[in-house]
């Protein structure tokens, strides 16, 4: 069996079974335009670096990635200002929940990993100062990376985020009165909440992390995004930090590095074979899509491939 069918099945099957068990858990209600979901929905696709693809279910609508962008502009950052970026970030899991305030005194300001929300905070900061329009370029950069031309914001979801992310404000402008923001607390956020409402199909999404899997180099046009060693850096924090005080029982159970978002999707990679997207909004109480990890445990015991 080739490589393209044998996913396939594996898929198939994996697929079949966690939609007929049970779909546990919440669609986050702080965000509202979030709340116009079906919590139904179930969609998977697969890109692996010899080119080959699968999807089954939703895997072709789009939903909002959230979190998952938060990779995207660490990635852009981390190749334009290299590792003076660890100097306003650190590494560490943080074991508190993505909207954690708890550690930020503590640490003076520095945020535990780039992949909370206030570490993804201080990381727009940082390409705010550089960029004269950092919506434009980060945008741009996604649609590279996706090859795709269409890729945009949703203002609705922004906006929608914006009204009502107290908690966002309270990080941001914690951390600016702890001197780790150089612009406006509200330029800031509307950048972060603009990253956050991107709108990606399981499809797009795989495709867009396989240069992860691939040592740094985009599939379409060998294009080099990162150098090597960025890219085993971004690939150990999505292992580490990518589930939030999940992250640990994440590697225990898929042992892939990834990411989830609140918008019910987790992207994850296996380095040299595929990247794989998975979309279900009902999130578990750590908030990642519960029938994402349930799916994405499957895949990798069937498969046995995975990182350890
Ligand atoms: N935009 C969301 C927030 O800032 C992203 C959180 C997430 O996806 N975990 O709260």
């Amino acid at each position: 069996m080739n490589e393209q069918t044998a996913y396939a099945k594996t898929i198939t099957g994996i697929y079949n079974k966690v939609y007929q068990g049970k779909n546990i858990g919440k669609i986050p209600t702080y965000i509202p335009e979030l709340l116009n979901v079906s919590p139904d929905k179930f969609g998977i696709a697969i890109h692996t670096l010899s080119g080959k693809t699968f999807g089954i279910g939703d895997y072709q609508e789009k939903f909002s990635i959230q979190s998952i962008a938060k990779v995207l502009s660490l990635s852009m950052a981390y190749d334009i200002f290299g590792d003076s970026i660890w100097e306003r970030v650190s590494v560490e899991p943080s074991g508190t929940s993505f909207n954690s305030l708890l550690q930020l005194e503590a640490n003076n300001g520095i945020p535990r990993n780039p992949l909370i929300n206030a570490g993804a905070i201080v990381i727009c900061d940082i390409l705010l100062s550089h960029f004269k329009n950092a919506e434009e370029e980060f945008i741009k950069f996604v649609r590279q990376l996706a090859n795709d031309p269409t890729i945009n914001y949703s203002e609705e979801i922004a906006a929608s985020e914006k009204e009502v992310g107290y908690r966002n404000f309270a990080l941001c402008y914690y951390i600016k009165s702890l001197g780790n923001i150089e612009n406006e607390p509200e330029r800031v956020l509307d950048f972060y909440f603009k990253l956050c409402s991107i709108e990606l199909t399981c499809e797009s999404l795989a495709y867009i992390f396989t240069f992860l899997a691939n040592d740094g180099i985009t599939l379409h046009g060998q294009q080099r995004i990162l150098p090597h060693v960025y890219t085993k850096r971004i690939n150990a924090i999505m292992q580490t930090c990518g589930f939030y005080d999940e992250s640990g029982e994440f590697a225990f159970r898929v042992g892939l590095p990834g990411k989830s978002g609140v918008g019910g999707g987790i992207v994850a990679i296996m380095p040299g074979h595929y990247a794989i997207a998975v979309w279900s909004p009902r999130l578990n109480e750590k908030g990642n899509s519960y029938r994402g990890v349930k799916f994405l445990e499957g895949f990798t015991m069937q498969t046995q491939i995975s990182v350890f």
